[in-house]
């Protein structure tokens, strides 16, 4: 059965399809600067030439049509005919408290994404787009969302209530949700797999580091906490995300400059983190390369990151009362050894060493703390779309 994932975020949307005999991808891709002057695809078929298409896109259904164009496209395609696509996976941001795990689209489900349009006002109208546009263009095909939250839904009460008076969880369901729920449910499994642990006595923490940076502890499979909350600005600083901050600086930011809520909350989510922090970029590599020529404002950024992520991995540990394996993954967490190397630095007492020459070394799954570190610590490289693949397959084939 041939498989396409689909992911629409604000003004983007990549797609993969894959070949589920073997796993493989046909072609992967992706819409940029919808709803905006100079939108563009970029579609990248297996074995053949990157292909670039040009067109205005002033919305994601556009975008689906000229996707599936590209796939069937004579010369840049790789299928011959559109009914050659079994199912459409949708990775689908917001589902609320609805759902714990994916589920066949039907016209339930589609209510329940609208419902959370307020959760995730960027991501879920484009979501459900993506998906009104596939039923239109490929009728009769199953169509699978997997949502970002579902992972996450297993979190105790303790765990997901802001101490905020009750009432607002009661009115508006305002609880911490977690986000990146695909990739931490995927990495978390491989790490339980790839360190021979039993799968019903684990405890494991993974750090999913990128642009978007969250960090889960999971007992048994099963998650029991998340940085993210809310919305995906809670937690760890990130690439232009302030992550956790005293609530009282924004009221003080914008009596001082004459903001409103609106913006600044755009702030915490656009215009801080790393690249508020360092004014430099809010990209590692840049980063890091402004550091050693002596930007004193990228290093404490740097050191603000590594510094928060310790402190969640230890109060993850005392959550879980111990831990197994900690696994690294994402742009950030699977390529950068400098970050780890300072994540790690603070976990000695935890008795977790550092294997130096492993933790430099670039590849696949593997272990970077030494055979005799307490606690097992690997880089498991994320692969959400493969994920929100299988799930489809599993749900359809039910
Ligand atoms: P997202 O999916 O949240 O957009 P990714 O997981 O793709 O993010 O991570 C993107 C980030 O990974 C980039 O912003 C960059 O900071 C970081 N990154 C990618 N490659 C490297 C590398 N070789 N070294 C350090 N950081 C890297």
């Amino acid at each position: 059965m041939k498989i396409l994932v689909l992911n629409c975020g604000s003004s983007s949307l990549k797609y993969q399809l894959f070949d589920m005999v073997n796993e493989e991808v046909l072609a992967k891709g992706i819409c940029e600067r919808i709803g905006a002057e100079g939108s563009v695809l970029t579609h990248k078929p297996e074995g053949k030439d990157k292909y670039v298409v040009e067109k205005p896109m002033p919305d994601h259904s556009t975008a689906v049509e000229l996707v599936l164009e590209a796939l069937i496209d004579k010369e840049h395609g790789v299928i011959d005919h559109i009914d050659d696509i079994g199912a459409v996976g949708h990775r689908v941001l917001h589902a609320g408290q609805k759902y714990s795990a994916s589920i066949i689209v039907n016209e339930d489900v589609k209510k329940v994404v609208r419902e959370c349009f307020d959760l995730g006002p960027l991501h879920n109208p484009a979501n459900l787009i993506g998906i009104e546009a596939c039923e239109k263009a490929i009728p009769g095909k199953p169509q699978v969302a997997v949502f970002d939250t579902a992972f996450h839904q297993t979190m105790p009460e303790k765990a997901y209530m802001y101490a905020i008076p009750y009432e607002y969880y009661e009115k508006y369901d305002i609880r911490k949700y977690g986000f990146h729920g695909t990739s931490h449910a995927f990495v978390s499994k491989r790490a339980v797999e790839f360190a021979g642990l039993d799968p019903d006595n684990s405890k494991v923490i993974v750090c999913h580091l990128g642009n978007g940076s969250s960090i889960s502890a999971v007992v048994n499979g099963k998650c029991v906490d998340t940085s993210m909350g809310l919305t995906p600005l809670e937690g760890l600083a990130m690439g232009t995300r302030s992550g956790d901050i005293d609530p009282a600086v924004v009221q003080f930011i914008a009596n001082k400059e004459g903001k409103d809520i609106n913006e600044m909350l755009n702030i915490l989510n656009k215009k801080s983190g790393m690249l508020g922090l360092s004014g430099v970029s809010s990209d590692f590599r840049d980063l890091w390369a402004a550091a050693e020529e002596g930007n004193k404002r990228a290093q404490m950024a740097l050191d603000v990151f590594c510094y928060r992520v310790a402190k969640y991995i230890g109060s993850y540990i005392a959550a879980m009362n111990g831990v197994d394996a900690i696994a690294f993954t994402a742009g950030v967490g699977e390529n950068d050894h400098d970050v780890r190397k300072n994540v790690l630095s603070y976990l000695g007492y935890m008795g977790i060493t550092l294997d130096e020459e492993a933790n430099n070394v670039r590849g696949p799954e593997r272990y970077i703390s030494t055979p005799d570190s307490k606690v097992k610590v690997m880089v498991i490289p994320t692969d959400e779309e493969l994920k929100i693949a299988r799930e489809t397959k599993a749900l359809v084939e039910a």
